[in-house]
Parts: structure tokens; C-alpha cells; sequence
């Protein structure tokens, strides 16, 4: 078993574990988490603790990890990092680990497989002081994650995670505490037409003209959201990030699509998303009929409070390890969204900057991969009970994990 981050995280850079995001003429040596969980499992094997296997609806995608059980008295603390990777396009050589000037490259050494490297050799570690170890701990490689989060519901659904009573996200951060989430609304809107010969457009109505008269209304409304400000969590925004339409050059084209990201802050709910855009679609005096589809995406934003005793201990521990003590915020996705909405609190805490996340130049700084180590350790061995992290939240009751909407409702937990 190897217990060095750096030997362990090239092994896990080398192991091919592409997410298909659905599509099935992939090279299927290298999609697929499956020869990353049987490494895992041998590691955990090897380490001498439990071995976690939660199924998700997708055969051969588990989620993979280790516990180490102290009795139900003890609170449960789940350290989790995705196992599944973007794919390497034509760079097949972000397959092969690379050491350099202080870092380690290879798809994944950031996003996540630097964090899930820390995670086992502190697992292993604390394996072997059993009575130092305060809490249930599991960690979890979590499948899917870059698509459907199909390895998150599961975590939240099944034993031994579910109800867990403080989860961490190994997704990079530089090493500093993250306990805020905008959330996300994602949706297509298509224009239609009418199609003629392209030798006589008069006649015809085209899509690709109303689609560009939207495209433009939605530039504008850009500054609408911005001034839906929600300190900290920032403003919302959107993008419309593809376009699709016409057939052929010669045919007024009666179909336009467009794919639309919305950034949504606890002012709104993600799932009203559509309905404000078209109200403000009306209100500039569009007439064409524009059809939305059904949300892809919708996550509510979350900011767990800065005064929750797990983000206190987390801020001490950073203080104490010489790192930054102030929880930050983030715009993008993770796991966290579904962890948090599933009733457990939970935070982003890893290695590597998620700026280099996904790029052919992903790399993960070897100082912070040796940082989170000690930092996941520490934590697994301090008592989350004393801390005060172990609190069973029922509405009403003091509560810490936060998503306020738009009716005043909350998705999680309201903290009065
Ligand atoms: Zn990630």
C-alpha cells in the first residue's frame, strides 16, 4: 500500500476514469470509474478498515471508500472526492503523471484525484492510531459528479453516509474553507420559424433572426440580474453558452436553440429562473413565441453560516496550519449542492486551484496536496462532538445551513 500523496495521486492520474456524459461511442478502456474504485478498494483492503460500496442506478459506477467505525456515539464525518474526470481530447499524454517545478500534471491531479490521494493516506493513517481517530470517518470516491451527481444522491440516500453529521468536498480550493454555493438554473429555449428556399426569405420566417433578437435582449438582461446582489455569495448571471439552428445554407431555417446557464443567489430560486427571464422577455416587447424546455439543471444557492461550529473548527484548524481561516464563496457546482440538500452540512475543502480544473494544463501544487493530507487528519482525529458539529437539525430548531428563495421559504434549513 502506498502511502506517499504523491506516488498514490499518479497512480489515480494514470487510471482512466472519463466521465461519458451520456454518450456511448467512447473507448471504453477509459471511461468509467471502475478501475479507479478497484484501486481504491485495494488500498482501503490494505489499510485494514471497512470497505464502503454504495450502488447507483448506473451499473459498474459505485461509490467506493473506507470507515473507520467507532460506534453510533460518535459522529459520522464523510471526507468525499469524485473519482469520474473530464476526458483528455487529443492530449492522451494528461494520462501520464508528471512532476515539475513543485507540481503534479495529469487530468485529474486537481479536480479531484489530488483530494481523493489525501484523503486515502489520511484515512490510512488515522487507521493506524485507531483510538486518536474522534468520529465515524468515511472516505468516499463519489462517481458522476461531472454529469448527474448520480454517486451524490446515492451518498445522501444510502448508509452508512446518510445523515451524516458533517461532510467535506475535496473539489480544489487552494487549501481554504468554501461554506457558500451560488446556485444554477440550466434550460434550452428554441425560436421557431418558418422555411422557404433561401432564394426567397420574404416569404419565410426565420428562426435564426428571432433567435438573434433573444440572444440580444438576454445580453441586456445581464444587467437586470447584476443587480441582484447577495454579499457574499456575489450577483447572478447568466450565459448562453451554445446555439444551435438552420440546416443547410440554402433553407430559411424554421429551428433555433440555445442553451442557457443561469448563476442564481438565495434571493431567488433557481426553479423560477425561466419564468422571470420571460417576464422580462415581455416587458422589452418580444412577440415571437420563444419555448422553453424542461430545466437540466436547478440548484438552489447556499451559504452555510460562518458561525457554524463546523466552519469555526475548520477556520481554527487553517489558522493553526498557517493557511487562510476565512471561508470563501463560489460560483461553480459540486457535489456539496446535493450534500447540503440532503441534510448534511457540508463544505469544500482540497488542494489545487480549480482555475486549471478541467484545462490541459491541470496540474495540483505538491505543497498543498502534502498540506490537505495533514489537514484531513487532523480533522478525522478531532472530536466533532466537543466542537459542536453533531447537531440533528429539525426545521424550526437552530439550524445552520442556510438557502433562502424568493417566498421566504428555505429548500435546507433556516438558521432561526
Ligand atoms: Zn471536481
Amino acid at each position: 500500500m502506498k502511502t506517499d500523496v504523491i506516488a498514490l495521486c499518479k497512480d489515480l492520474i494514470a487510471i482512466p476514469s472519463i466521465n461519458p456524459m451520456g454518450r456511448d461511442d467512447l473507448d471504453p478502456t477509459l471511461t468509467g470509474e471502475a478501475r479507479v474504485n478497484d484501486y481504491i478498494r485495494h488500498f482501503v483492503k490494505a489499510a485494514g478498515v471497512d470497505i464502503v460500496v454504495q450502488r447507483t442506478d448506473v451499473p459498474g459506477r459505485e461509490n467506493v471508500g473506507g470507515m473507520i467505525v467507532k460506534g453510533s456515539r460518535f459522529p459520522t464525518l464523510v471526507l468525499q472526492c469524485h473519482t469520474d474526470t473530464l476526458g483528455v481530447g487529443d492530449h492522451p499524454s494528461l494520462l501520464k503523471p508528471a512532476v515539475c517545478k513543485g507540481r503534479l500534471y495529469g487530468r485529474g491531479a486537481t479536480d479531484d484525484k489530488g483530494g481523493l490521494a489525501a484523503m486515502l493516506v489520511a484515512l490510512a493513517e488515522a487507521a493506524l492510531h485507531p483510538a486518536r481517530v474522534r468520529n465515524n470517518v468515511i472516505v468516499l470516491g463519489v462517481s458522476d459528479e461531472e454529469y448527474k451527481g448520480k454517486g451524490s444522491l446515492a451518498l445522501v440516500a444510502q448508509p452508512p453516509t446518510k445523515g451524516a453529521d458533517f461532510g467535506l468536498v475535496g473539489e480544489p480550493t487552494e487549501c481554504r474553507i468554501v461554506n457558500g454555493f451560488k446556485g444554477v438554473a440550466r434550460w434550452d429555449l428554441v425560436t421557431t420559424g418558418r422555411s422557404v428556399h433561401s432564394s426567397m426569405p420574404q416569404k419565410g420566417v426565420s428562426a435564426i433572426y428571432r433567435m438573434a433578437r433573444l440572444v440580444s435582449l438576454i445580453e441586456d438582461y445581464q444587467r437586470e440580474l447584476a443587480k441582484i446582489e447577495d454579499p457574499p455569495l456575489g450577483c447572478e448571471t447568466i450565459s448562453v453558452g451554445r446555439i444551435v439552428g438552420g440546416t443547410a445554407v440554402n433553407v430559411v431555417p424554421d429551428s433555433c436553440t440555445i442553451e442557457i446557464d443561469q448563476r442564481i443567489t438565495r434571493k431567488t430560486r433557481a426553479a423560477d429562473a425561466p419564468k422571470r427571464l420571460a417576464a422580462y422577455l415581455r416587458k422589452r416587447g418580444m412577440r415571437f413565441p420563444v419555448i422553453p424546455s424542461a430545466m437540466k439543471d436547478v440548484e438552489d444557492a447556499v451559504l452555510i453560516a460562518a458561525s457554524h461550529p463546523g466552519i469555526s473548527l475548520l477556520g481554527r484548524m487553517c489558522l493553526a496550519q498557517g493557511l487562510n481561516p476565512r471561508p470563501c464563496q463560489v460560483a461553480y457546482g459540486s457535489d456539496a449542492f446535493r450534500m447540503n440538500r440532503g441534510g448534511i452540512p457540508t463544505v469544500l475543502w482540497g488542494p489545487g486551484s480549480i482555475k486549471v480544473a478541467h484545462s490541459n494544463d491541470e496540474y495540483v501544487e505538491i505543497r498543498q496536496l502534502e498540506q490537505a493530507v495533514i489537514f484531513y487528519l487532523e480533522l478525522m482525529q478531532t472530536d466533532l462532538q466537543k466542537a459542536g458539529v453533531r447537531m440533528k437539525y429539525s426545521p424550526g430548531s437552530k439550524n445552520w445551513a442556510r438557502s433562502h428563495t424568493a417566498n421566504g421559504k428555505s429548500s435546507i434549513r433556516r438558521r432561526q
